[in-house]
């Protein structure tokens, strides 16, 4: 490898591109907002997280070690909205399902784990939970309150804005005008309407329940970042991710929650990621437009497909989601994955200024559509077959397309990818009943599967 090479990013406070000088050399430490485990990841969450995971996989091509820690959210995603309707989506789903939050909580962390995974996101170093920081939270909101920027009124805690006079900063938004965001009954107890929760107290028939310095109770959301950030990275840390709408309210009170109890600036860099749309909205789990991305496989669409769609748009820049572009993005793979097993048994030769100009692109604030614009150049150039196999498995590093999958997994047909990852899991517990009945339907779509130490061996029969 070659010497570590410095990264632009966008910076959220500023507005403007700035080089990132890691707070400790060769290491660069990342905080990203991670998800709220009471319902299932969908696509457009996992576009920000693999925003933060292409982020840290060009960070480490250029040559910088990374620490990433990325937070599970399982207590009650908690807004002050919420809060007044006495309405918390951890309980609701807790409730609906017949099951506890922590039943609740670890069945979506798995289930997160296993879509991040299907899109190639790299593990954070750490994925702390909300629920096991807790002392930690309460030792923050107690300073905050020594040191006048929180107060209590009945057991419940307040961030005192007008005590924070870089509240708004971030997302440029005034005292008055954060107001005028503030929809339904507003606490009276509170000294601005702005005011956000810290702890809770707890009302009649809470399940998730922790005692405190001011009686039972829950932590508010935003806190929880500010203490995991803390304990895990450090109360100076290099980058902080999350998606355009965590700029309001979410990191705007973590700012205020995390300077007010340090005393200084603790993120050097905020980064954050625009949205995944569908027919011009936002896909939220509110509104109920989304797609998990196991849908898709269901489709027949390669899950990478939906990560190479996201590549080839600029991070800051929303994304419109399609059928029709999921399918071009998808032919567009296979055909990436054929010339790399067509090219790769051949010998390899000089590589150009090629890979030069790949680090530029990203280390321009991420520029991947720029990244792939370079893979198309390099395919269509006159290197050696074998070389641009090679620099294109290089570049995969970033990418994480698997570039170089064999492709008899491309010539699958439709629904087969779930039956054989069913098939996988019926394995790894045993039931050979149902292991034995899904390799009949995949034999009925023209797929045989053997099984060896390594794994399911497939071969398709083409027909
Ligand atoms: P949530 O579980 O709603 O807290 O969201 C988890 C993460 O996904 C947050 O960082 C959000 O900013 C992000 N997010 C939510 N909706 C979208 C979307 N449509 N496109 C991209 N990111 C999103
Ligand atoms: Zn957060």
């Amino acid at each position: 490898m070659g010497a570590r090479s410095a990264i632009r990013l966008y910076n959220t406070m500023t507005r403007r591109k700035e080089e990132l000088r890691p707070l400790e050399a060769g290491r660069m430490r990342i905080y990203s907002c991670g998800p709220t485990v009471y319902r299932f990841a969908h696509i457009g969450n996992l576009r920000t997280y693999m925003f933060a995971d292409v982020l840290t996989r060009s960070l480490e091509y250029l040559g910088h070690d990374t620490h990433q820690v990325m937070n599970i959210t399982d207590v009650g995603h908690l807004t002050d909205d919420t809060f007044d309707r006495g309405e918390d989506k951890m309980l609701v789903s807790a409730r609906l399902e017949k099951k506890s939050p922590e039943e609740i909580a670890a069945y979506y962390t798995e289930a997160f784990m296993h879509d991040a995974r299907m899109v190639n996101i790299q593990p954070a170093r750490e994925y702390p939970r909300a629920t096991a920081y807790i002392p930690q939270m309460i030792e923050i909101i107690a300073k905050l309150i020594e040191g006048g920027h929180a107060y209590e009124v009945g057991g419940t805690v307040y961030y005192d804005i007008a005590s924070f006079p870089a509240y708004g900063r971030l997302s440029r938004n005034s005292t008055d005008q954060l107001l005028s965001g503030t929809r339904g009954e507003v606490d009276p107890r509170k000294r601005h309407p702005g005011d956000f929760t810290l702890w809770k107290a707890a009302g009649e028939h809470r399940l998730q329940v922790w005692p405190s310095p001011w009686g039972p109770g829950f932590p508010g959301w935003h806190i929880e970042c500010s203490a995991m950030s803390i304990s895990l990275l450090g109360d100076r840390f290099d980058i902080h991710t999350g998606g355009s709408d965590n700029v309001f309210p979410h990191h705007e009170a973590e700012i205020a929650q995390s300077e007010g109890v340090t005393g200084h600036q603790v993120v050097s860099c905020w980064v954050h990621g625009e949205h995944l749309m569908l027919s011009g909205t936002r896909m939220a789990k509110s509104a109920g437009n989304f797609f998990r991305i196991t849908e898709l496989v269901e489709q027949g669409f390669d899950p990478l497909a939906f990560r190479y769609l996201t590549l080839q748009a600029k991070y800051r820049t929303k994304l419109n989601f399609s059928p029709e572009a999921m399918s071009g993005a998808d032919h567009a793979l296979r055909q990436l994955r054929d010339r790399v097993s067509e090219w790769s048994a051949a010998p390899d030769g000089p590589r150009g200024e090629l890979d030069q100009r790949f680090r530029a692109a990203l280390a321009d604030d991420l520029d991947l559509p720029a990244a792939m614009a370079l893979v198309s150049e390099l395919i269509r150039s006159d290197l050696a077959p074998g070389a641009k196999a090679r620099l294109l498995i290089e570049w995969d590093r970033v990418l994480g397309l698997d570039v170089a999958r064999s492709p008899e997994r491309e010539a699958l047909p439709d629904g087969a990818a779930v039956l054989l990852s069913s098939r996988e899991r019926a394995r790894a517990a045993k039931d050979f009943a149902t292991a034995d009945r899904l390799r009949s339907e995949l034999a009925a779509m023209g797929v045989s599967v053997t099984d060896t130490p390594d794994g399911q061996k497939v071969v398709v029969r083409r027909s």
